[in-house]
């Protein structure tokens, strides 16, 4: 299977969400799989797809040109419904911003902050929510890849759950991806109706 091979290229979402030491709820899973529901940079669909054997909880992926979240649901489940939200909402966010084409070393600051912005204007976060996450994030190293140690990377989502100011690099991306999502459906309803 290539897949492990595509994950190198990946961007992963965390080094290992820590069993022990902190609550361990079971929810049920997916909370949030639906292609519909991530689209990338150039307006494709992103589906989801379960791999028990990822090393991380999640990675956002390119395979054959087409953008996938891999999600390993043995982790995820241990994890509270949020949680798990979150880190689909980051995998989404890398596509988004299309790291896997043009990753950066803030590219995983990048991702964690859009994910939280977006979890929060759709409603799916109140801020309760995200400092709920700190027994979770906050014993997480950090990584050469550019994950910030955990006291760090939990600070910046709570900033970015306050941040009200729309930072212009990150909305002229989000205006990218909006305008070639609707191209991708309106190209798509036009071969439907052929
Ligand atoms: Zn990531």
């Amino acid at each position: 299977m290539r897949l492990w091979v595509m994950m190198t290229l990946a961007f992963c979402l965390v080094g290992a969400v820590p069993s022990q030491g902190a609550e361990v709820m079971r929810s049920s899973f997916p909370v949030r799989t639906d292609s519909h529901q991530c689209h990338d940079v150039r307006g494709a669909q992103v589906s989801s797809i379960r791999f028990d054997n990822l090393r991380d909880v999640a990675h956002a992926v390119i395979m054959n040109h087409t953008p996938y979240i891999v999600l390993n649901p043995t982790r995820l489940k241990t994890l509270p419904p949020k949680l798990q939200a979150f880190f689909y909402e980051h995998e989404c966010a890398h596509h988004i911003l299309g790291h896997n084409y043009n990753p950066t070393l803030s590219s995983e600051p990048e991702a964690d902050c859009l994910a939280i912005k977006v979890g929060r204007d759709k409603g799916l976060f109140a801020r309760a929510d995200v400092l709920a996450f700190r027994p979770w994030i906050e014993p997480l190293r950090g990584s050469l890849r550019g994950h910030l140690p955990g006291r760090q990377r939990h600070r910046l989502m709570t900033l970015c759950y306050d941040d009200d100011e729309p930072d212009p690099l990150m909305a002229e991306r989000m205006d990218v991806a909006a305008a070639a999502a609707t191209r991708f459906r309106k190209a798509a309803r036009r071969r439907a109706s052929e």
